[in-house]
């Protein structure tokens, strides 16, 4: 009920924009694990099941195996899913083409994002068992796949039900919830790319779903000190905020409301990283770097005046041969044209102080860094072990990966950027 009174507070936006989500239940509550069957069975899940899952998942939702005697269930298990493939999303679509008509996903990211997926292109109906609050994009209409060796954004379909055992998620090791608290921290860039580009390109911006994603990070923020301790109360909350920026997220059906350059910086890192068959940090640790890294540079720009803008150059040679194995996949993204060809020069000279203004409307550095370091997260990349060469080298060429405009895009179309960029 609840949340169906929480979703009618976004019909009929004045922005224009049809804000729907098809989530139809979320439980989240302490010790309802034995209730999975029951919970599935009142949305009218089939009978005939398929719980996808990994050892690590699976050994966290205790109970739910337990939970599903009435269902007649057949296990995708895998051994520790870390990246989530086409092969994954296919293996699912293989089950529901073969009789299995509904989803249980045990786990809320590389588990549950080929699922999302498989369910979207099948049309099946999908349930979320959530083990840990460590990332937002599983209530999002857009999973992030593996194809070939390119990480790309597929439109999707969130979960119709969402169960979430805080008992469960106060449990998640810290390093999970702590990853949380990074990609929440990620919102604040979010929010200044989505303005800027509202400002400068026209982009179809939405105040009040803004406001929701905005409204989610300060009330994580307000958390950091409690984030690593073994608290429900605590997990449920971030549990909570991730969830709000899902849903942000599936309102506007692009991620824009939950993910800016940060994002797209921490995902030229991972695909660089499994061209190497380097396993993957957590999505949450590094997008809580690149998102000091990035607000850095946002807040550095609060002390120039004014700006000179031209048409952005760019030695694509150049571009190609840095993305290397990459470079047939963003060649595709920025061709005819690259995004920032339809961008006028002078409106970043004329919006300079606007934009200045959506740089201080969030909180400072210093702010996010300390309740980083409170919340246990990890604030640069040397602590994580990857190398200097790679991390700037994702700082300066990340963003061709998206088709998507962002101030740190932008700025190459200034002269500001000639000062940054060596820096
Ligand atoms: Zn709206
Ligand atoms: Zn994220």
């Amino acid at each position: 009920m609840e949340l169906q009174e929480f979703l009618k507070r976004f019909e009929n936006c004045e922005c224009g924009e049809m804000h729907e989500c098809a989530i139809r239940d979320i439980r989240i509550g302490s010790g309802i694990t034995p209730k999975t069957g029951e919970i599935l069975k009142e949305n009218g899940f089939p009978k005939k099941l398929l719980v996808v899952a990994d050892q690590n998942t699976l050994r966290a939702a205790e109970g739910v195996q337990q939970a599903l005697t009435e269902f007649d269930v057949t296990y995708l298990l895998y051994e520790d899913l870390r990246v989530a493939t086409m092969n994954d999303v296919r293996k699912v679509e293989a089950y529901l083409q073969n009789g299995l008509d509904g989803v249980l996903a045990v786990g809320t990211g590389s588990i549950h994002d080929p699922c999302r997926l498989a369910c979207a292109n099948l049309q099946k109906p999908l349930c979320l068992f959530a083990t840990a609050p460590s990332m937002d994009g599983f209530a999002s209409y857009s999973a992030p796949i593996v194809n070939g060796n390119f990480k790309i954004t597929y439109p999707a379909k969130c979960p119709e039900v969402i169960i979430a055992d805080t008992k469960i998620l106060a449990k998640a090791p810290v390093a999970l919830k702590s990853a949380g608290f990074g990609d929440m921290v990620a919102k604040y860039i979010a929010l200044i790319d989505w303005q800027v580009s509202h400002l400068i390109s026209g982009e179809q911006y939405c105040k009040k779903v803004a406001g929701l994603t905005r409204y989610a990070v300060d009330s994580v923020m307000r958390l950091a000190d409690r984030v690593t301790e073994d608290s429900e109360e605590a997990a449920a909350k971030i549990f909570e905020g991730l969830l709000l920026t899902g849903i942000a997220m599936s309102f506007t059906k692009t991620s824009r409301p939950g993910s800016g350059t940060e994002h797209i910086f921490a995902h030229y890192i991972e695909c660089k990283e499994l061209l190497e068959h380097k396993i993957p940090t957590y999505h949450g640790e590094d997008v809580g770097i690149t998102t000091l890294q990035i607000l850095r540079l946002y807040k550095s720009l609060l002390n120039v005046p004014s700006v000179r803008a031209r048409k952005e150059e760019n030695d694509w040679a150049e571009i190609e041969a840095v993305y290397g194995e990459l470079a047939a996949d963003m060649k595709k993204l920025n061709t005819p044209n690259t995004i920032t060809d339809e961008i006028d020069p002078k409106l970043l000279e004329t919006h300079w102080r606007e934009i200045q203004e959506i740089i201080r409307s969030v909180p400072t550095l210093e702010e996010v860094e300390a309740k980083m370091l409170q919340a246990g997260c990890l604030t640069d990349f040397s602590q994580s072990g990857k190398p200097d060469k790679l991390i700037k080298e994702a700082f300066l060429y990340h963003p061709y990966m998206r088709r998507r405009l962002s101030l740190r895009r932008l700025l190459q179309m200034t002269d500001v950027w000639d000062l940054c960029k060596n820096k």
